[in-house]
């Protein structure tokens, strides 16, 4: 049997039934030709799912049966991706490669030495529903019920001043005196980890003295360079693996 599709709903989820917004309606009839009866998953983006079997009712559609399962495809871990943001839709695969491997949430950075300016308003509110379009994707396709938290882009000082990450903090910085992930002892199971990536020109003394101030440990991912998309998701999957979350 195939593995059933999922379908984002609003939540909190009450009664047998729920009900599908016209855009997932849409997909189920158009796009999958799901048949009534055939199975299916609801999650709301907030941690719960639910799956049943598809009924239409008119023009819409609801999932109907099945329980509430909580934590629905989420690691045990909270990360948050502090990565600065690239030129085009570069930034795009870091968002999806970061959902699909279980962040749950998203910080674009502004870097200091970086290329990419957000002064725009209009071009920046396009840009964020890119993002969170990639995200809702990226959540169903991997099975997940969390739809990851994007913020606006800020700097690294912002970061640290509005967010105080709580848990470990790590600095993805190719420089001496970092060091490699598996030489790295994290206190405990951490219910929470921070994880900050850089621009293709890199972090500014002042961002990593910064960082050092905040209590981040620098961290390699050995000899060669990777640029800032490449790096996110190798940093998020090689610390998911560290914490036992791809199992
Ligand atoms: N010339 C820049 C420098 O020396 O930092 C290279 C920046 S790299 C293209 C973009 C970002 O990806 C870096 O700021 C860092 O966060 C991350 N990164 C890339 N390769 C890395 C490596 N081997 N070790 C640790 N971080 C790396």
């Amino acid at each position: 049997m195939s593995v059933p599709p999922v379908f984002r709903a609003p939540g909190p989820f009450s009664g047998d039934a729920i009900d599908l917004p016209e855009s997932e309606v849409k997909h189920a009839r158009k796009v999958l030709r799901l048949r009534e009866g055939d199975r299916a998953i609801a999650v709301d983006g907030c941690g719960v799912a639910r799956e049943g079997s598809i009924e239409y009712r008119g023009n819409g559609a609801a999932i109907v049966g099945g329980s509430d399962i909580h934590g629905w495809g989420e690691p045990e871990v909270a990360v948050t991706l502090a990565a600065a943001l690239s030129t085009n839709d570069k930034f795009d695969s870091v968002i999806q490669k970061g959902t699909e491997l279980g962040v749950c949430s998203f910080q674009p950075l502004i870097g200091e030495k970086g290329k990419v300016r957000v002064d725009d308003p209009a071009r920046l509110r396009a840009r964020l529903s890119r993002y969170a379009r990639v995200a809702e994707a990226a959540m169903k396709q991997s099975r997940r019920s969390v739809l990851p938290t994007l913020a606006h882009p800020m700097t690294l000082e912002c970061f640290f001043a509005e967010s105080r990450p709580t848990g470990p903090c790590l600095l993805f910085h190719p420089g001496q005196g970092s060091v490699a992930l598996s030489d790295l002892t994290l206190p405990g199971r951490p219910d929470h980890v921070s994880l900050i990536v850089g621009p293709e020109s890199g972090f500014s003394d002042n961002e990593l003295a910064l960082a050092h101030d905040h209590g981040c440990q620098f961290v390699s991912l050995g000899a060669r360079i990777l640029r800032t998309e490449t790096a996110s998701p190798v940093a998020v999957a090689l610390v998911m693996h560290h914490l036992g979350q791809l199992r």
